[in-house]
């Protein structure tokens, strides 16, 4: 290899939340606070959490204070038990391989993220969808839960091993009836699992009032942590099969491991900044979903706003009850077809303006997320895609 291009990967840098306002869909729920910022360097080492680790295992360091920080994301996600994961996508993963056997088949619904099809996947289930309505609203039926879990028994012989529900989905931002679901659930004896990738950390979550028995949530979508972190939350009564201490032993050496807990592979592998991060944020990430009525005003505030573009149609539930937004944009795309930039004319504008976030080069559609936005800057934003619509020859109301 070439040592002096190796030299460009030390030159790599982003510059995104300094200088520019971001309404990226899946970045502004883990956009770092000032204090995160300020742990980042601090604990930036390979496994820095690990200096006085006395018990094998990162959640009963008490230098930080990991321990208390355990027991209080409990109380957070009201929940029994919580460990720390490598994300979302593993604190599925962990569930799924814990209370299933291969060919087993869930009930999700179909407006659940990729991770939860590629979970069941890697554990070898079927899948059983819940199917949503469609445009332009794209929700879910949650009655139909009851349906889909009938129809496994009846195919199978066998009652799911596992229902799994979407809080708020990445595409539509839509909100789901988590009650109905859990009660349904409940009702034929199937384990409930919530992902609650998009709304822990970003609004009030409670795993005991919601009745869910695995609650997922991700550390770097919306609990201003770095990635990769997320959660997973469970009760009493789940907690010691799911955090089952190994038993294995070495038939040579004898060596066994028996603090390691199996699914977690022993230890979740979040050792520096992702665990430093995600509790330096912690105190604000409690206070900031106190206030998610007006995150939601603001939602509000901007769909309607940039609706006056003509064509332009936010998908999904109206009106919002989630900051990600789904428009359909028929005439940007009409613009792009004639434009020298074609689907970039909307990206260039945008980041002439010190904004980013919106994917570059589509125009049919677009996703953008407002949460922690201030006022000032969602009027900004909304005024910005209207001066461009308007420079473009579309009509704004
Ligand atoms: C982003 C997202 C995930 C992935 O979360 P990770 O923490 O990156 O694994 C999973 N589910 C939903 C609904 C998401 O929006």
């Amino acid at each position: 290899m070439d040592s002096a291009k190796l030299q460009r990967y030390c030159g790599i840098s982003r510059n995104i939340e300094e200088s520019f306002i971001n309404i990226h869909p899946i970045q502004r729920g883990g956009v770092l606070t000032a204090e995160a910022k300020k742990v980042l360097l601090d604990f930036g080492d390979g496994y820095s959490m690990c200096d006085f680790c006395f018990e094998a295992r990162i959640v009963t360091v008490k230098k930080p204070p990991v321990v208390d920080f355990i027991q209080d994301l409990a109380k957070f996600l009201d929940v029994d038990e919580v460990r720390p994961t490598a994300g979302a996508r593993h604190a599925k993963r962990a569930v799924m391989e814990a209370i299933t056997e291969p060919g087993d088949t869930i009930v999700l619904d179909s407006l659940a993220h990729y991770t939860t099809y590629i979970t069941a996947e890697a554990a070898k289930l079927n899948v059983k969808e819940v199917p949503h309505s469609g445009y332009p609203d794209f929700l879910l039926n949650v009655e139909d839960y009851a349906a889909k879990i009938e129809e496994v028994e009846d195919s199978t012989g066998k009652l799911p091993a596992l229902v799994v529900l979407t809080h708020v989905d990445y595409n539509y931002g839509n909100l789901s009836d988590v009650k109905s679901v859990a009660e349904i659930s409940h009702k034929y004896g199937v384990p409930f699992l919530l992902n609650g990738a998009y709304t822990v950390g970003i609004m009030p979550v409670s795993g005991r009032n919601l009745g869910v028995d695995f609650l997922v949530a991700s550390g770097h979508k919306s609990m201003s942590a770095s990635a990769p972190i997320g959660l997973l939350g469970t009760t009493s009564e789940w907690a010691e099969k799911i955090f089952e201490r190994s038993k294995i032993k070495g038939d040579w050496s004898g060596r066994t491991f028996g603090a390691k807990e199996i699914h977690i592979l022993g230890c979740p592998p979040v050792f520096g900044p992702p665990l430093a991060t995600l509790m330096a944020s912690f105190p604000k990430v409690v206070e900031r979903v106190k206030h998610w009525d007006k995150e939601v005003e603001k939602a509000r505030y901007f769909s309607e706003s940039i609706q006056k573009i003509d064509g332009i149609k936010q998908l999904g539930i109206k009106p919002k009850e989630h900051t990600l937004v789904h428009f359909e944009s028929p005439s940007f795309h009409d613009v792009a077809q004639h434009h020298k930039r074609k689907g970039f004319f909307i990206y260039d504008a945008l980041k002439k303006r010190k904004i980013m976030g919106v994917h570059p080069g589509l125009s049919k559609s677009f996703k953008v997320n407002t949460f922690n936005l201030s006022w000032d800057q969602i009027k900004y934003v909304v005024e910005t895609f209207q001066e461009i619509a308007e420079q473009n020859g579309i009509t704004v109301q």
